[in-house]
């Protein structure tokens, strides 16, 4: 059986400039997700993680190397033209909005017609156990409760990849191990393709299936969960392996 890449990254060179000095914050990183597979991707704070998402996403200028998206070049394929969700660290909500309307505002967005929208939007709040939740404002919600609209809100696009930036900083630990079931359980009945950024090591442990690490702009290793996170687990910068203690 052929394996179908869902990405593949080439050598990918990524720059910031400020006042006029330019800081390299990708420097040369490939691999590649395959289809179906969540990839978990940990460094400490400020290697990188965010800036490979968003180049991932589109929202990011590659400076060298390329990028295939589903077997396509996409180094340069504009945003709405890759069908990618991107779930932030920050709770990305319209403050005015119902969570409905949140939640259906991708497919607003792209024109998608109001019954299936309708159908999509609840059938994403089902699957996250929020339909209860559906008439309220984002104010009216705990933190996981706004994750997990996020989540729902990436969901009703029906992505090709789902792209994880530390989506569970802000949360407890009880609502942390609770959303790390609801996205494997979404990875495993949608044969969903993820990206999970993070520099929690339990995030690695709980969600990979292959885990690399990042140092720096680079990806240094490469490796199954367990023999990665164990080989990790005094890094300074990476949250360390004692959970449910805070
Ligand atoms: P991480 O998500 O792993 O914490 P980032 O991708 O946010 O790391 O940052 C990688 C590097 O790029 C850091 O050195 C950071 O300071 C720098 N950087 C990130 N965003 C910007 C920006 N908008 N302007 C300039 N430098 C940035
Ligand atoms: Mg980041």
């Amino acid at each position: 059986m052929t394996v179908i890449n869902s990405l593949v990254a080439n050598d990918l060179y990524v720059d910031y400039v400020v006042k006029k000095e330019s800081i390299s914050a990708l420097k040369g990183v490939s691999f590649h997700v395959k289809r179906g597979e969540l990839l978990v991707i940990l460094g400490p704070s400020g290697c990188g993680k965010t800036t490979l998402l968003k180049t991932i996403a589109g929202l990011l200028p590659i400076r060298k190397g390329s990028m295939e998206l589903d077997g396509i070049d996409a180094t340069t394929l504009a945003v709405k033209d890759r069908n990618l969700a991107y779930v932030s660290q920050s709770f990305t909500t319209y403050r005015f909005y119902t969570v409905y309307r949140n939640i259906a505002t991708p497919l607003k967005a792209a024109r998608v017609p109001l019954d299936e929208i309708d159908r999509r939007v609840h059938e994403a709040a089902r699957k996250l156990d929020i339909e209860y939740l559906l008439s309220r404002k984002p104010s009216e919600l705990s933190g996981g409760q706004q994750q997990k609209v996020a989540i729902a809100k990436a969901l009703v696009k029906h992505p090709s990849i789902y792209l994880f930036d530390e989506p569970f900083s802000n949360l407890d630990f009880k609502t942390k191990t609770a959303l790390r079931e609801e996205i494997k359980r979404i990875h495993h009945d949608d044969d969903a393709t993820m990206v999970f950024v993070t520099h929690d090591l339990n995030d690695a442990l709980a969600l990979a299936d292959r885990v690399l690490v990042m140092e720096e702009g680079k990806i240094v290793k490469e490796g199954e969960a367990r023999e990665i996170v164990f080989s990790l687990q005094d890094e300074v910068g990476l949250h360390p392996l004692e959970e449910g203690k805070e």
